[in-house]
This record gives C-alpha cells, structure tokens and sequence, in this order.
C-alpha cells in the first residue's frame, strides 16, 4: 500500500502540484476534509478559494461549534481534520474527545496560527510536536522568553527530507509569510522543512505520530501571498493526503 501511495504521489509529480490529485488508496475516496476555524482573523475569502481548488472535499466549522464535531459519531464522516483556529483553551470534554479521535488514527494537519492554539492545554504540545508559547517557558530547567512572531518576512525555505510523500518533488523556495521565533519543537518529530531565518525556528514544517494518527505541523500560511504560492499549496495538499491515509473508519 505503501508503494501503491508512493507510485500515486510520483504520477502527480510528473504532472504538476496543480494537477495533483489525491486518492486515498485503503479507502478509494478523496479525503473528506473538517476545517476548524476561529480564534484568528483571516482573509475568509481567499483563503477558501485556495482550499477549494486542493484535491479534497471539506466542511468547515468555526469554534465554538466545532467541538461537537470531534465526537465518535461526527468525526467518522471525516478522513482529515485541519486546523486554522487558535482558541485559548478547550473543555475537558472535547479534550478527550480530540484524543479519543487521534487514537482512532484520524489525521491533523496544524497550519500556522492553529501552532499557536491551547496555552493552557499541555497535551497539545504533544499534538503538535510543539508549541508557541505566550508566557516565559523553560527548557531544560532554563528560562526561555515568550516565542515572538514577524509579519511579511521574505525567507528562505529548504526542504529537509526529499523522500517523504508531503515533500517528495519539491524544491528549496523563499516565500512571504510570518514567521513564529523562539518556538518549542519537541526532539522526537521529523523535520519536513526548515530555515535559516533567524526571527523564525530551525522548522517550517515537520510530522510525527501522535497516537495512531499521522499528524503534519506546517507553520506558514498567513495570508494570500503564501496561499497562492506553488510550493505553499502543494505542500498543504500532500499534508492532507498523507495524513488521511491513517484513518481507519
Ligand atoms: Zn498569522
């Protein structure tokens, strides 16, 4: 199956990121998509335009009506969640349930300011192999300051792993976009993208597992100068295709 996915991702290469198209080989379907929204303005517009033309379906839902949604009963319609929100904190409720559902191998994709979400919630460190910290943090018993972001940096990006279905086929680029310094990225996860920018992490983009879901933290995505860049967009796709083949309803 591996190989199969593999083979499928090499097809699109051939023809284009634009072209791209994404079947979920186990499930024969195209990834049916959550988008959670909230906690963060953005262009709403043009932002749906960008996700319109992936090679997915998606509902969105916008807090605080998406926690229902994480539910057994709910969750089994989706093969992805993607999330673009950034609430404060969770109920405990929907903790569970948000766990409950990355047990049952539901893929997460985090996109940029969703990295920022849950100060108060820890697990959620490990959800996303990391965190944007609002308050002073300390690392290895040494305080650290709060991370710190940057609006319309231009910088560039380098793939860090060539081979992986999410970056196979794309090149080194550089891109506006905010950039989130002074971040925690737990040790354990795999390094998809990275920079040199120094008012950014070492990491643009990375995955890990998280119980049994495939989960991919992606940090740009800002506004529309990244959402109609090529590698922005391709990278999103093969994010949500590859994290939607761990799902096992
Ligand atoms: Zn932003």
């Amino acid at each position: 199956m591996r190989h199969l996915f593999s083979a499928l991702f090499f097809a699109c290469l051939l023809s284009g990121a634009t072209l791209f198209s994404c079947r979920l080989a186990e499930q024969k379907h195209t990834p049916h998509i959550l988008l959670i929204t909230g906690g963060h303005e953005y262009e709403v517009e043009a932002f749906d335009r960008m996700l319109s033309e992936l090679p997915v379906t998606y509902d969105k839902v916008a807090h605080p009506y998406a926690y229902p949604l994480l539910k057994d009963s709910e969750i089994a319609k989706y093969d992805a969640v993607l999330l673009y929100d950034m609430p404060k904190e969770i109920p405990e409720e929907a903790q569970n349930d948000f766990i409950t559902m990355l047990r049952k191998g539901k893929g997460l994709v985090v996109l940029h300011h969703a990295f920022c979400s849950y100060d108060f919630w820890p697990e959620y460190t490990r959800i996303a192999g990391g965190r944007y910290h609002h308050y002073p943090w300390t690392k290895a018993g040494v305080e650290q300051p709060p991370s710190s972001f940057r609006h319309g940096v231009t910088f560039d990006v380098r793939v860090a792993d060539p081979t992986h279905p999410v970056t196979q086929g794309i090149r080194d680029f550089r891109i506006t976009d905010e950039t989130y310094g002074g971040t925690e990225i737990l040790p354990g996860v795999h390094p998809l993208l990275s920079t040199d920018e120094p008012t950014n992490g070492p990491l643009v983009a990375w995955s890990h597992t998280y119980e049994n879901s495939r989960v991919v933290t992606f940090t740009l995505g800002h506004d529309s100068l990244s959402w109609t860049h090529p590698a922005f967009v391709s990278i999103l796709s093969r994010s949500l295709c590859w994290v939607a083949e761990s799902n096992r309803e």
